[in-house]
């Protein structure tokens, strides 16, 4: 009897099984979570904002007001130009 053998086979179907359910491709799953806490972090006024051509109002990159016009701006200077935070999106 040589028990290695057999351990050594046993090994490699589990080696097979797991390569062959660890594939899932799924690396960009967890992005809006990171750009949120990542938000939290950094200093406030210097986060990049969206302003339109029309409105007083900055808003976070996706707001719906943004479908006509959209112009990136660091939120310090939304500010200085009058610029408001948008009430839907609460940049
Ligand atoms: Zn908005």
């Amino acid at each position: 009897m040589k028990p290695h053998k057999w351990t050594g086979i046993l090994l490699l179907a589990v080696f097979l099984f797991c390569f062959a359910f660890s594939s899932s491709p799924a690396p960009t799953a967890c992005q809006p979570a990171t750009s949120v806490a990542a938000d939290q972090k950094q200093d406030k006024s210097e986060e990049t904002v969206y302003i339109t051509n029309t409105g007083k109002k900055y808003h976070r990159d996706g707001c719906r007001f943004l479908s006509k016009s959209k112009i990136a701006i660091k939120r310090k200077d939304a500010e200085a130009k009058g610029y408001e935070a948008c009430k839907v999106c609460k940049p």
